[in-house]
């Protein structure tokens, strides 16, 4: 019972929709003596669409009947006048309360629910054992309060809604905070208005806390609790933290197993299916919550499995990728080789050589160190060629590359500077480092034999050098080739197989 002060409130605020004028009079005749049941049958068969609905709905699968109803009066005395009565009911209410495309609140979805919550309250009742005739029509009325306070306040119970939804605060408690009433007592009093049974009205007054409610009705208001779960369940998501909830719960209410809880999920959505066509709503793509499950299943295990093949792909990827890289590097040091090397004798070329003075020479700038650079040219080659034949020059050439590169350190850079001219970069080696190492490259060439064709060659080189020192900073490189290049000559000058050194200041200005 709700007091009489919210009615008032209600009343106030909210013009309650009258019921069809085909519900007052099922309304009307039930509440006759039994004579009136023959005027039941006349008023629904005077719709012929009402007629269709009923006909149809005692035909499926919710009501087990074996032989096929085809009269309202067959159906009457097959299910009852109270069945009967309700059905009608539920058909012509649901009809009635239904607007096309209304902005803010979905008519449909509103009636899946209701029917789903219908279906569901049946299910859950006979399940338990329980007999009640108005649950089906009850739990499809139980939201009826949203409608009428829809209908009333339209954009700003619309609001209301998707607040609802967005937040975690209740409907119940938003309506309550905003109109100090909600949509289970407008539905109470709304149903009570149009002269439906207490019993009907009561238990929708309490459909979110049913044991607030007494005596019997707190059985029914129970079961509404659960429809709309049920409803839930298969009219919005989460549906997985749903289920188990509901499970739990109903098992502690009514010592339901897991098994049974189960079925009587697949059956709603069977059911629901079957009497949402014969209320013309679509159904959406409601299916048993087994089958979701199976199905959920199935998309995981090809989930898994396609992860696995992303997988083993990305390895294969991978691999080729690594497998490309190293080819890639490989070619890259080849093409290296190739760019800074000497095809005949494996020293560094002219063009590395160029480079490698240039940053040895910043490098000794910049940590104040010496460097030093040699130009050596081999005597007379001329004659070495024309002698023994430019294959065999070509041997000597290598020959002498071998003995150099094993008298430097492996710092020192040994480049083949053209023809049979070489040239050796040595870091962090000052003028006496350098006089020493040029007498002990002088002195290895001299002692080098190449033999060809049996016959021994031996020749000698003329070495030319210079240093950089950190206290003449200004130094080029060209200031350092010339130097050694001129050191070089000078040898030549003086008779050969000789070493020069000069200081970068004997160097001409560039
Ligand atoms: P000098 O003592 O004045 O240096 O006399 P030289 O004969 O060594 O000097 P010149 O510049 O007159 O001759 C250099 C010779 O070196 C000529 C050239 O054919 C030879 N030569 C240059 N590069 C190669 C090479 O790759 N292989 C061979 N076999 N000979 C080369
Ligand atoms: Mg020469
Ligand atoms: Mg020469």
């Amino acid at each position: 019972m709700i007091d009489n002060q919210i009615q008032v409130l209600i009343a106030e605020e909210i013009t309650l929709p009258s019921p069809p004028a085909i519900a007052v009079q099922i309304l009307n005749t039930v509440q006759k003596e039994d004579a009136a049941l023959g005027e039941l049958v006349k008023i629904i068969s005077a719709d012929p669409a009402l007629t269709g609905k009923m006909l149809q709905l005692a035909n499926s699968g919710f009501y087990a009947i074996k032989n096929e109803v085809t009269s309202i009066d067959r159906a009457l005395s097959v299910l009852g006048t109270n069945v009967i009565k309700n059905i009608a009911l539920s058909f012509v209410i649901a009809t009635d309360l239904h607007e096309e495309k209304q902005t803010g609140f979905d008519f449909d979805d509103y009636w899946r629910r209701s029917v789903t919550s219908a279906v569901a309250a049946d299910l859950l009742t006979q399940q338990l054992g329980q007999k009640d005739d108005d649950i089906f029509v009850t739990a499809l009325l139980h939201n009826i309060g949203m409608l009428a306070i829809f209908m009333h306040k339209r954009d700003e119970y619309s609001e209301l809604l998707h607040e609802s939804c967005m937040s975690d605060q209740s409907l119940i408690a938003l309506e309550q905070s905003k109109y100090n009433f909600d949509h289970q007592q407008v539905g109470m009093t709304l149903i009570q208005k149009w002269g439906l049974p207490r019993s009907i009205s009561d238990p929708i007054g309490y459909h979110h806390n049913p044991d607030s409610a007494l005596g019997n009705d707190q059985k029914t208001a129970q079961i509404l609790y659960f429809a709309d779960q049920f409803a839930a369940i298969y009219n919005e998501t989460d549906t997985a933290e749903k289920v188990r909830l509901l499970q739990g719960e109903l098992a502690e209410q009514y010592s339901l197993t897991s098994d049974q809880i189960r079925s009587l999920l697949d059956d709603v959505a069977e059911k629901s299916v079957e009497i949402l066509k014969t209320f013309e709503i679509e159904p959406g793509d409601m299916k048993p919550y087994s089958e979701m499950l199976q199905k959920a299943n199935e998309e995981l295990g090809r989930l898994n499995l396609s992860y696995e093949q992303l997988v083993i792909e990305l390895k294969e990827a991978k691999a080729k990728s690594d497998r490309l890289a190293n080819e890639l590097r490989d070619a890259n040091l080849r093409l290296n080789d190739l760019a800074y090397t000497d095809a005949l004798t494996g020293l560094y070329n002219h063009r590395y050589f160029q480079d490698n003075l240039s940053s040895e020479l910043l490098r000794a700038s910049r940590y104040h160190s010496s460097l030093s650079l040699i130009i050596f040219d081999i005597d007379h080659f001329k004659k070495v060629n024309d002698t023994y034949g430019h294959p065999a020059g070509d041997e000597v050439l290598k020959k002498i590359s071998k003995a150099v590169q094993k008298i430097v350190r492996p710092s020192d850079i040994v480049a083949r500077y053209g023809g049979e001219e070489f040239a050796v970069i040595l870091p962090e080696t000052d003028i006496t480092g350098v006089k020493v190492f040029a007498a002990r490259l002088r002195r290895c060439v001299e002692g080098v034999i190449t033999t060809v064709d049996e016959q021994q060659i031996m020749v000698t080189i003329s070495v030319g050098g210079t240093t950089f020192s950190p206290e003449q900073s200004e130094t080029s490189k060209n200031i350092l080739i010339q130097t050694a290049d001129r050191g070089l000559y000078i040898s030549k000058e003086n008779g050969r197989n000789q070493v020069t050194i000069l200081a970068t200041e004997n160097a001409p200005s560039p």
